[in-house]
C-alpha cells in the first residue's frame, strides 16, 4: 500500500499540531510507521488520502458501533446544524435522549450529559466524594478512564504505550489519593480498603477492561467489588464509556446483573459526535449543582448536534432487539477463525473476548491483569499490525486496546480479515 500523501499530511501536521495528532495513540508511536490520515468512511471501512480502503477494527475507538455515517444518525445531526448549533439554553432534545438512556441503563434515574469520557469519570469522582465526604479513591493498573490528573497512575490505553503511566504535571497530592488495585483480585481490593478506613470514597472500574486489551472481570469480581461496597459505604463506579450501549442495551450493568452506584458513558451514547454522560439514583444525582453542593458544568454541554447524533444513534439500538445478539455472533465467529489460523500457524496466543469487544495476545498464559497483559510480545504485535494494514485491515495501533466490531460489517469482511490473518501469520 502506498501512503505518500498521509506521510505528506502528517509532516505538515507535525509542523503546527505537537506530535501532529491530537490524541497521542493516533501517531503510531507504537507500532512504528506513518499514521493513516482519513479522508472519509462508510459502513466498516475507511478510506485514506492516498485511496486505500481499509476494514476497520477500530471504528473511532468504538462509538461506530453502527457503521461509519450511519444514515440515520447523520440525517439527524444535519436536519439539527440547519436550526443552531449552540445556544447554551436548555432544549427539549435533552431530555429525549435522557428519557431514552434512563429507560435502556438499570438503576439509574438521572443523567448529566458533558463532553467526553474523561469529562464524565472525572465528573463521577468529585460526585462520590461529594456524596461520601470522603477523598480517596480506589482505581486498577491498567484501566483508562480518561486523561484527567486522578486518573492517570497507572493507567492504561496510549498512557501505557508511552512508558509514563504516572505522567509529570500530575501532583504527589492527586496522585497520593488515587490507591491502585490489580484488576481481578479481590482481595487485593480488600487489603487497600482495610488499610484506608473510612477514606474511600468509590471504587471506579471498567467493568470488562478495554486499556489493556479486552480483559473480562472474573466470576464473582465485581460481585465482590459490590459487596464489599455495599460493607464499607463506598460507591462503586462503573466506567462504562466502552461497554455501555455495547455489551448490552443497559451495558455491563444488565451483563452481568451488578448495580454500580454511578454509571459514565461516553463512545456510542453520542453517535460519533463529542458526548460523555454520567448517571445515578435520585439521592446521588440530586447532590449535583444547582439541587446539590457539587459544582459541574459546560458551555457545549447537551450540545444539540452532539444530543441528535446520540438520540438517532440510542432509538436504532434500542429498537433492533437483534442487534446486541447480532454483534455477538459476528464476533464470536471472528474470534474461532482467528483462532484457528494462528493456531494452524504454531503462533502463540490468548484472545480474550465479551461480547463485541475482542483483543489479540501474543503470550500463550491467561491475560486477567496490567502484568499478564504487559507480558505480551510487542515485536510480533508490530509486525501482527503493519501485516494487516497492508492487508488492508486497520486494527489498534497498539497491543493495549481493544477491537471494536461494528454491525456494518459482514461475514465476508470478516472471512477476508481470517485470511488475512492467516498470510500474516506466516510471516511472524
Ligand atoms: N473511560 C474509558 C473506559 C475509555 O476507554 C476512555 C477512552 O478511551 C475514556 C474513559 C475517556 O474518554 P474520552 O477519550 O472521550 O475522554
Amino acid at each position: 500500500m502506498n501512503y505518500k500523501r498521509s506521510s505528506a499530511l502528517f509532516a505538515q501536521a507535525e509542523m503546527v499540531i505537537p506530535g501532529g495528532v491530537n490524541s497521542p495513540v493516533r501517531a503510531f508511536k507504537a507500532v512504528g510507521g506513518t499514521p493513516i490520515f482519513v479522508k472519509e468512511a462508510k459502513g466498516g471501512y475507511l478510506y485514506d488520502e492516498d485511496g486505500n480502503r481499509l476494514i476497520d477494527y477500530i471504528n473511532s475507538w468504538g462509538p461506530m458501533i453502527l457503521g461509519h455515517a450511519y444514515k440515520p444518525v447523520v440525517d439527524a445531526v444535519v436536519d439539527k446544524a440547519k436550526k443552531g448549533t449552540s445556544f447554551g439554553m436548555p432544549t427539549e432534545i435533552e431530555t429525549k435522549i435522557a428519557e431514552l438512556a434512563v429507560s435502556m441503563v438499570p438503576n439509574i434515574d438521572k443523567i448529566r450529559f458533558v463532553n467526553s469520557g474523561t469529562e464524565a469519570c472525572m465528573s463521577a469522582v468529585r460526585l462520590a466524594r461529594g456524596f461520601t465526604g470522603k477523598d480517596k479513591i480506589i482505581k486498577f493498573a491498567g484501566c483508562y478512564h480518561g486523561h484527567s490528573d486522578s486518573f492517570l497512575i497507572q493507567a492504561g490505553s496510549g498512557a501505557i504505550t508511552f512508558g509514563t503511566p504516572n505522567s509529570p504535571g500530575v501532583t504527589q497530592g492527586t496522585a497520593k489519593d488515587t490507591l491502585l488495585a490489580r484488576y481481578n483480585d479481590i482481595e487485593n481490593v480488600s487489603q487497600l480498603i482495610e488499610a484506608n478506613k473510612d477514606e474511600i470514597a468509590c471504587i471506579i472500574i471498567e467493568p470488562v477492561a478495554g486499556n489493556m486489551g479486552c480483559i473480562p472481570p472474573k466470576n464473582e469480581f465485581l460481585k465482590g467489588l459490590r459487596d464489599l461496597c455495599n460493607a464499607n459505604n463506598i460507591l462503586l463506579v462503573f466506567d462504562e464509556v466502552m461497554t455501555g450501549f455495547r455489551l448490552a442495551r443497559g451495558g455491563a450493568q444488565e451483563l452481568f446483573n451488578i448495580n454500580a452506584d454511578i454509571v459514565c458513558f461516553g463512545k456510542v451514547i453520542g453517535g460519533g459526535l463529542p458526548v460523555g454522560a454520567f448517571a445515578a439514583r435520585n439521592e446521588i444525582m440530586n447532590y449535583l449543582a444547582p439541587l446539590g453542593p457539587v459544582y459541574q458544568a459546560g458551555t457545549l454541554s447537551g450540545n444539540p448536534l452532539a444530543m441528535a447524533a446520540g438520540l438517532a444513534m440510542l432509538n436504532e439500538l434500542n429498537n433492533d432487539v437483534e442487534i446486541f445478539n447480532r454483534l455477538e455472533e459476528k464476533t464470536a465467529y471472528l474470534h474461532e477463525g482467528i483462532a484457528k489460523v494462528l493456531s494452524d500457524n504454531n503462533i502463540v496466543y490468548t484472545i480474550n473476548r465479551v461480547g463485541s469487544m475482542i483483543s489479540v495476545h501474543f503470550d500463550e498464559g491467561e491475560v486477567v491483569d496490567f502484568e499478564t497483559a504487559a507480558k505480551g510480545n510487542n515485536e510480533t504485535f508490530k509486525k501482527f499490525f503493519h501485516g494487516l494494514l497492508n492487508e488492508g485491515v486497520y486494527i489498534a495501533p497498539s497491543a493495549f486496546e481493544t477491537w471494536f466490531i461494528t454491525d456494518a460489517l459482514t461475514y465476508k469482511d470478516l472471512d477476508y480479515t481470517i485470511e488475512a490473518i492467516d498470510k500474516v501469520a506466516k510471516t511472524l
